[in-house]
């Protein structure tokens, strides 16, 4: 623990007892000096010993530690000329007891590692040999990747890769963003759709008067103004007629299979709807085409223009195709081509500031008949 005494330069055979550890026998290393019996030790050897004896001496005396070191001793230790300890390795450096702690810290000929291949040599040689060791870790700046020198590793390739790989995450990024967006838009349009239901005045004939109830139970139709519209050659069906209707068609054994399906009209739960009388060929009729004539079906506004949004239609005869106009001051400003199903279906309009809506079919040869089983209004 202490300095081994062949490193002592200038001893020149002289005692060297004042100034050695009791302990180890070296030359005292940071020494502390015992108050009772004025004897000295290195740190590190006295603090060992008093681990295991504690507060005891060495000399058997009880272990107070002196203040200051003897004077003597100060000026002895300061009068050596010492060889560093990596003699062996090549240092030639004397040094005095004061420098050769500062000195062997940054002493060139101290043993290191190499980080790369383990092997040991001393300093100097050391920071040559680390910078060009092939198993030396290095770092890629660009990818953060580790590699051996020794393996190496492409900059440009790593550099291809890195780009690569941003451009894919920025696509991921971009893709997320459109979705949410899509996302977005689908939300603010149910929410447009909401807010425009809660204005919407939908008319689905469950409403007419109590008093004609049975009325229109029994026979099947009435005719009047209902909800300030004039409904020209339709007719008010209760689902009993239709069940009634379609029964008789069934019964009957009727050629025209399709001919028993007007209770279909009433699928969504409806108890009433509007039927036309059947709808001809204005040919058949002696109108000329397209006049629309007064034998079509028609709504007509009693107090003022309207706006439609949808009608919900289906019909006996799949497959028809009718024409639905929205007229104002008996103008044409839009036309719709439909093809009827026996499901009740809906067909969106968004017309705007009309007065009359007409029906008539598409063809000028043929006969059909529909059910209208609700209007909504916007
Ligand atoms: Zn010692
Ligand atoms: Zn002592
Ligand atoms: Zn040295
Ligand atoms: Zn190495
Ligand atoms: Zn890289």
């Amino acid at each position: 623990m202490g300095i081994d005494v062949d490193r002592i330069v200038n001893s020149n055979g002289n005692s060297t007892d004042l100034i050695t550890c009791s302990i180890c026998h070296d030359i005292l290393w940071k020494p502390f000096t015992c108050e009772i019996c004025e004897n000295s030790f290195c740190n590190d050897c006295i603090s060992l010993w008093l681990e295991k004896h504690p507060n005891v001496c060495p000399n058997n005396c009880e272990y107070k530690q002196r203040q200051r070191l003897p004077l003597i001793l100060v000026q002895l230790l300061s009068k050596l000329k010492i060889l560093c300890k990596n003699q062996q390795t090549g240092c030639q450096d004397i040094l005095s007891y004061e420098s050769l702690e500062q000195h062997e810290c940054q002493c060139d000929f101290q043993i290191e590692q190499c980080i790369g291949c383990s092997k040991a040599m001393p300093k100097k040689e050391r920071n040559i040999h680390e910078p060009l060791c092939e198993q030396v870790e290095l770092q890629c700046h660009v990818c953060q990747g580790k590699y051996k020198r020794m393996n190496g590793h492409d900059q440009i390739e790593c550099l291809q890769n890195c780009l690569i790989e941003q451009q894919i995450k920025i696509q991921l990024l971009e893709d997320k963003d459109k979705q949410q967006q899509i996302r977005l838009e689908q939300l603010e349009t149910r929410l447009t759709t909401f807010e425009n239901l809660n204005n919407r005045r939908i008319i689905q004939f469950d409403d007419v008067f109590e008093s004609n109830r049975e009325h229109i139970k029994t026979n099947g139709n009435i005719d009047f103004n209902y909800a300030n519209f004039i409904w020209e050659n339709f007719i008010y069906r209760h689902i009993s007629s239709a069940i009634y209707e379609d029964g008789c068609m069934m019964n009957s054994n009727s050629s025209n299979q399709n001919g028993y399906l007007r209770v279909n009209a009433f699928t969504q739960g409806q108890e009433y709807v509007l039927s036309s009388n059947s709808m001809a060929s204005p040919y058949q009729y002696s109108y000329s085409f397209p006049q629309l004539g007064s034998s079509y079906p028609t709504i007509t506004s009693s107090n003022g223009t309207f706006d439609i949004h949808s009608i919900d239609i289906s019909t006996i005869i799949p497959s028809s195709q009718i024409l639905v106009t929205g007229l104002k001051d008996d103008c044409e400003l839009y036309t719709k081509t439909i093809f009827l199903t026996n499901n009740s279906t809906r067909i969106v309009l968004e017309w705007l500031n009309i007065d009359k809506l007409s029906f008539r079919l598409a063809h000028p040869s043929g006969n059909t008949q529909m059910f209208l089983s609700r209007l909504i209004l916007t």
